[in-house]
């Protein structure tokens, strides 16, 4: 089946004025404004009221937090009394039940904002939720996305020195012959692959060193990626100074994780020398906007990484951080806070875009998706400028970013509508907003 999508009013791809042709789930042609597909096609698609953009691609959060939003334990603090306030609270109320309802909740919020490609670093394992893999890989096919189902680890609870309670971690044994499981089950390397594997010890502060080693080792005998929280606070340097005798990133590269395979979430606090040997490495960094505002963590030196050789993707970050799952806002905020890192010439709308696509596809080890360009998978966001914030706009793409898009009108993903006219052709929104939000309210039981 060859689909034309036919003359959109503008495009994130070099020479598709005339729009993008679809076979078989893949990009195979783009046309100038003005030419027609070379070979007949079965089906057009009247773009021309919208603009059309890579599927934006999530490298980092925590779906179950979807539980936990704007939680009066937990508003106005910075990130480890905000971790400490939450701990307990998840500790008590994520369940298999809950978790799917989060995880397709996240998924479905994300899709509704243009994303085809997410990654969820879960690291949380109370009793009984031993399955989250499994729930997240077969929500992932529920909604549409592809995904990277990040299996994450704690092992340091507060009996060992580390932040979290002892209800919510697992031994080591127990973690990495679950990691062995979840990735001979899920781990799908191949090109257009809907589902891929990563592992993600939690933090420096929340994992003992002998797992992060065991656990890189596991990833270079599985090839699959490696992910943890890194540089996101001051609190972590000294905890890492104080505990292991070293900065973060040389934490990191005892550990074995300097290399192509990592990549962090949020890196704020790197130094000129870190930054240079982090992008040598290409390690990435997955850059969270809206929660490294929300917490006041500091602002990543996006631009440097990128120069120094590190791909930069982008994530929303956990719900409860953020507080929504809305990665078409992080773009937004993305321009904003680097203008204020940089300034308003160096950072454009068109760099907002590529650390979302390209950048984060690259993050997640992937060269199929992330661009609009012949032989990529067809995942693709598309945007009206219907709505009163766009009337009288003069350059549609960047107004998708300077007017502040939110809602995708359309996404594909490999060749598939999964929404359609603001809808997922997948979920019924309406039910999964009343039952979510009634798990979630056993969270606030305590007030
Ligand atoms: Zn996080």
């Amino acid at each position: 089946m060859r689909l034309w999508i036919k003359t959109p009013i503008a495009v994130l791809a070099d020479n598709a004025g005339a729009g993008i042709v679809v076979e078989d789930g893949i990009i195979t042609e783009l046309m100038p404004s003005g030419r027609e597909p070379m070979l007949p096609v079965d089906q057009t698609f009247d773009a021309s009221r919208h603009v059309i953009i890579p599927g934006l691609v999530n490298t980092h959060h925590h779906f179950y937090q979807t539980l936990t939003r704007a939680h009066p334990d937990a508003i106005n603090k910075e990130l480890f009394p905000w971790l400490k306030a939450l701990y307990p609270v998840w500790a008590k109320a994520v369940t298999p039940d809950t978790f799917r309802l989060a995880t397709r909740l996240a998924l479905t919020e994300l899709m509704m904002s243009g994303c085809t490609t997410a990654s969820d670093h879960h690291y949380l394992y109370p009793g009984g939720l031993e399955d989250a893999m499994d729930i997240q890989a077969e929500e992932a096919e529920r909604v549409g996305l592809r995904m990277t189902i990040t299996r994450g680890s704690m092992n340091l609870s507060q009996k060992d020195g580390g932040l979290p309670p002892d209800s919510v971690v697992q031994d080591e044994d127990t973690i990495l012959s679950d990691c062995e499981r979840v990735i001979s089950r899920y781990h799908d390397k191949s090109r257009g692959s809907n589902l891929q594997v990563a592992l993600a010890p939690c933090s420096p502060f929340s994992v003992t060193q002998n797992l992060m080693k065991e656990t890189a080792a596991l990833a270079k005998k599985h090839d699959c990626r490696l992910h943890t929280h890194l540089g996101e606070t001051f609190d972590e340097d000294a905890f890492c100074i104080e505990t292991f005798g070293c900065r973060p990133v040389d934490y990191l590269e005892e550990c074995g994780w300097l290399n192509e395979r990592t990549w962090l979430a949020h890196g704020i606090h790197f130094n000129d020398d870190e930054v240079k040997r982090l992008g040598h490495a290409c390690v990435g960094v997955c850059h969270c906007p809206t929660s490294n505002m929300v917490l006041a963590s500091g602002q990543c030196r996006t631009k440097e990484l990128e120069a120094a050789g590190s791909p930069v993707g982008l994530g929303v970050d956990g719900s409860a951080s953020n507080d929504n799952s809305n990665l078409m806002e992080g773009v937004r905020h993305a321009l904003m806070i680097n203008r204020l890192t940089y300034d308003a010439e160096s950072i454009t709308h068109f760099d907002a875009f590529r650390w979302a696509t390209e950048g984060s596809a690259k993050c997640l080890g992937r060269d199929d998706i992330g661009a609009i360009q012949i032989g990529k998978m067809a995942d693709l966001a598309f945007y009206t400028l219907d709505e009163l914030r766009f009337s009288g706009t003069g350059d549609p793409l960047a107004a998708l970013v300077l007017c502040g898009a939110h809602s995708a009108d359309r996404v594909m993903i490999g060749g598939k509508w999964t929404v359609e006219d603001g809808r997922p052709t997948t979920i019924d929104v309406a039910q999964l907003r009343a039952e979510h939000d009634a798990a979630a309210r056993q969270f606030l039981e305590s007030f």
